[in-house]
């Protein structure tokens, strides 16, 4: 017999979430993930992927992960450390770290394992991490997993950073203290103060941690946002992801030859965990040459992004401050978001509502991502459908 105890918990659980509107239903997509994707036989325009550039579904990756799969086959066989590590990954390190403009990169399996993984190798209960309040979930797990005591402070809020950091070196009480903030945060689409963080890290010796999932493939012309900022030589870990603009999947850190030769050799998910196929590593390798060799998808994305912002505003929407192409439509009550994004579903336009706890209670939302895959036709409908739910449901 399974544990009742345990059935009680999850059906209270899970009805309690259902009866708050809080609980997350699924969907099944049906083939590719681009632009237009299908759900339950209906075609819709798809505003809701981190696919920013198109290449998830673009046909040079797919031509390069069919030769991989023929010549390597489908898995990686074990962990790096005891089956040897593929060529094929050393590429793509050596590609990321040329790329991220460092000496060295190391790549894991996913964004989220690698901020655990990375964060916990290097800061432990003697070390102090000051952390961004709105830091995506991946770091703050990484942070607790350190042991280290973590330092909220507001957020982009440099004053309140500043008072803190030095708070925090005065008590005498830290081996290290790091710094840690997403590049573009992707709820809001604001962009990291990074030159003051840096600055601040200077003065008070802050380890500088920039987690740049979103910012990779769309800021700094698809550098990133370190490289935006010409930050370089001034950032200890440029973090990123492969499954947003990169368009396959993985995570990884660009930074010091000496903290890859750490992190390859203290980073529990690297030493216990089966790194991504031959197929994946080298369609992120090639994604990554595409962007080094052209800005062309990137600055589409960009006047994508651009469009359909003003589009909204025009609308009367409250976009927020974004300051990518990201562009959240914010409209506070959770259920009304829930609602929202549900009729816009019906009117053919995929943008999903995002609520509590993945952003504050009371600033639910329908968050949009138009890519460098979208056509002007498919943005027009899309502020159309916009225009029309908003309008019946007395939004705008
Ligand atoms: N960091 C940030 C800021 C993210 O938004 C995400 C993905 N939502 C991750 C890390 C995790 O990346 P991945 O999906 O590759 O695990």
């Amino acid at each position: 017999m399974t544990s009742k105890t345990l059935d009680n918990f999850l059906n209270g659980s899970i009805l309690d979430l259902k009866q708050r509107g809080l609980f997350n239903e699924i969907d099944t997509v049906e083939g590719a993930n681009g632009p237009v994707i299908r759900i339950q036989g209906k075609e819709l325009i798809n505003l809701s992927s981190n696919n920013y550039l198109g290449l998830a579904t673009d046909e040079r990756l797919k031509q390069a992960a069919s030769e991989a799969i023929d010549s390597y086959g489908v898995g990686s066989g074990a962990v790096r450390t005891i089956n040897g590590t593929s060529d094929l990954h050393i590429a793509l390190e050596e590609r990321i770290a040329a790329f991220k403009g460092t000496e060295a990169a190391i790549s894991y399996q996913s964004g989220f394992n690698c901020n655990m993984a990375a964060i916990s190798a290097v800061m432990d209960k003697n070390d102090a991490i000051l952390s961004d309040s709105l830091n995506h979930a991946s770091i703050i797990d990484g942070c607790r997993l350190s042991k280290a005591k973590i330092i909220r402070f507001e957020h982009s809020d440099m004053d309140d950073l500043r008072r803190k950091a030095e708070e925090a070196r005065s008590t005498g009480n830290f081996n290290k203290i790091m710094v840690i903030t997403d590049g573009v945060f992707s709820m809001d689409g604001d962009i990291a103060k990074l030159p003051e963080i840096v600055e601040i890290a200077e003065a008070y010796d802050l380890i500088t941690y920039v987690d740049d999932a979103h910012g990779s493939g769309v800021t700094g012309k698809g550098a990133g946002t370190v490289k935006h900022f010409g930050l370089q030589d001034r950032i200890d870990f440029q973090m990123g992801t492969l499954s947003k603009a990169i368009g396959v999947v993985g995570g990884y850190v660009a930074g010091k030859s000496n903290l890859i030769d750490w992190l390859k050799v203290r980073s529990r998910p690297f030493l216990f965990s089966t790194a991504v196929s031959p197929a994946d590593a080298i369609a992120s390798t090639k994604a990554i040459e595409l962007l080094m060799e052209s800005t062309e998808l990137n600055e589409k994305l960009w006047e994508n992004g651009d469009y359909l912002k003003q589009g909204l505003k025009a609308l009367g929407f409250t976009i927020g401050a974004s300051e990518t192409p990201i562009t959240p439509c914010i409209i506070g009550d959770e259920k009304v978001a829930q609602q929202f994004s549900k009729r816009l579903v019906e009117e053919g336009i995929y943008a999903k509502s995002i609520v509590f706890p993945t952003v504050p209670r009371g600033t639910g939302r329908v968050r949009n991502m138009p890519t460098a895959a979208h056509t002007k036709e498919m943005l027009d409908k899309s502020i159309a459908v916009y225009e029309k739910v908003g309008k019946e449901m007395g939004l705008i």
